[in-house]
């Protein structure tokens, strides 16, 4: 029998892990919004520095203090209750096996029972981070609960295993999940507002009205006009799994109900 899908209406610790300051809003921040409206706790954690996507006019002193203040004006839009940063060199040459511990690290601290990253496996992603990052929080949730593995930090040693329930993939090229946003779609948007150290005013207007079109071709033949879509998955599914294929591309998609 096919694992199902985990139903991420019944999200309450939310981890979202993302590469750079803006991929978690860009991708899913009208999901998270909803989840956050429902009384989820939602922590962001950023790999990167990002020092690589800002506009040429700031100087790293300046984009370091103007990155975290947008940020934190962006997360409030959305719902955040923390923001934690791991300061990786955007588009740098770091260890993923180093990656791999401190994620698993942030798993541990703050006990998740989904985890919201950007999907490694999407078809022609090329960028390293993205691919990076995306994979090593995939298999954090799943080595987050053996207790030998070691983190290298102060919280393996109070640790319990937990279960991560589910793990949502956004940037997704094969989603199995539709995710209804009317009604938080506005505070999304205000969130990528912040983001002026990455766009210039007009790159801005195109991001807006990109994902408008995304988020309507999302809702086709839906009840609401506007969504993200998403791929989730249990962690059971990320490991030896020969259901994974078939969860994610044999299946119609999943319209999660907030009730
Ligand atoms: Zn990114």
């Amino acid at each position: 029998m096919l694992v199902a899908i985990p139903d991420l209406a019944t999200a309450e610790r939310v981890l979202c892990i993302q590469p750079h300051y803006d991929d978690n809003d860009i991708g899913a921040g009208g999901s998270l919004a909803a989840l956050a409206e429902r009384g989820a706790e939602i922590v962001y954690v950023t790999v990167t520095d990002d020092q690589l996507g800002v506009r040429e006019e700031l100087s790293e002193g300046e984009a370091r203090e103007v990155l975290k203040r947008e940020q934190l004006a962006a997360g409030e839009q959305v719902g955040v209750s923390d923001q934690r940063w791991l300061e990786f060199p955007d588009g740098g040459e770091y260890d993923y096996f180093e990656l791999r511990r401190a994620l698993v690290a942030e798993v541990r601290r703050f006990r998740p029972d989904f985890i919201f990253t950007c999907d490694p496996w999407a078809a022609y992603e090329a960028h390293s981070d993205h691919t990076r990052v995306g994979r090593a929080a995939a298999e954090a949730a799943i080595f987050q609960r053996l207790p030998r593995f070691r983190s290298g930090v102060e919280v393996d040693r109070d640790y319990t295993p937990h279960d991560v329930r589910g793990i949502a993939f956004y940037f997704s090229t094969a989603p199995n999940v539709v995710v209804p946003i009317d009604a938080v779609r506005d505070r999304k948007h205000k969130a990528l507002d912040a983001y002026q150290a990455q766009f210039s005013p007009v790159e801005l207007q195109l991001l807006h009205g990109a994902l408008e079109l995304k988020e309507r071709s999302w809702a086709a033949g839906q009840s609401f006009d506007y969504a993200e879509a998403l791929k989730v998955l249990s962690p059971v599914h990320l490991h030896v799994s020969p259901d994974a294929e078939e969860v994610v591309r044999n299946q119609d998609r999943v319209v999660v109900a907030w009730t």
